[in-house]
């Protein structure tokens, strides 16, 4: 997929308050700090679409972007704040949950794990609740620049072992490096794949 215009539309905390427009929806969420601005940027070619760790005053919101005018790319607050109460088992917002219980147009979900880390709890527990309540989703891995090919290949498989524990099979995953654009073709064109599958 080529990427001809992409735009920022909306922030906001209410998914009521989402764009009302019934395209294609493809939602980012991750850690904080896993380089979520910055694959963003990568995909849509744009230095600055969406705000990265350099700069104060992260928005902490759903942002919508309309993506070659035909669909939404939604950059979700990253979740895993030490701020959210430490007897909650779930730290990731209210606001988001309610975003995944509700929004109707949102095809898939790409949950971004570091690469370079061992499987997180976090993450591990997010991926399950998005099973439980049957949100579809596939994994980045990002920074895969900050790894010799050999060992992102080990890092996936450690990763993919893990899933298993649980998961019957390991969800589609794509590895990423911002820096160097990869994986960003293979990423765009599934996301081309899903959207043409809706038609
Ligand atoms: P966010 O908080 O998830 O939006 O993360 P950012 O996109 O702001 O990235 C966090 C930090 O990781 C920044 O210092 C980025 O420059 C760095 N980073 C993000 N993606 C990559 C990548 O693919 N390769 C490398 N080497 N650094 C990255």
């Amino acid at each position: 997929m080529k990427i001809k215009s992409a735009e920022f539309i909306l922030s906001n905390s209410d998914v009521a308050k989402c764009p009302k427009e019934k395209l294609p929806e493809y939602a980012f969420i991750g850690r904080s700090n896993v380089g979520k601005s910055s694959l963003i940027n990568m995909l849509m070619q744009k230095k600055s679409l969406a705000k990265t760790s350099g700069r104060p005053g992260k928005t902490q919101l759903i942002n919508h972007f309309l993506i070659n005018k035909n669909w939404f790319l939604v950059d979700l607050p990253g979740y895993g704040y030490a701020k959210v109460s430490k007897s909650s088992k779930r730290v990731f917002q209210k606001f988001i949950t309610e975003y995944f219980a509700k929004r109707e147009q949102l095809l898939l979900a790409f949950v971004l794990i570091d690469s370079r880390h061992e499987p997180q709890k976090v993450d591990l527990e997010f991926m399950q609740w998005m099973g439980e309540n049957q949100i579809p989703f596939s994994i980045i891995f990002t920074k895969a620049d900050k790894l010799k090919p050999n060992a992102l290949l080990r890092n996936i498989d450690t990763y993919t072992q893990k899933m298993l524990e649980t998961w019957e099979e390991m969800p589609k995953y794509f590895a990423t490096s911002s820096s160097h654009s990869t994986g960003r073709e293979d990423l765009l064109k599934y996301i081309g794949e899903v959207n043409n599958q809706m038609e």
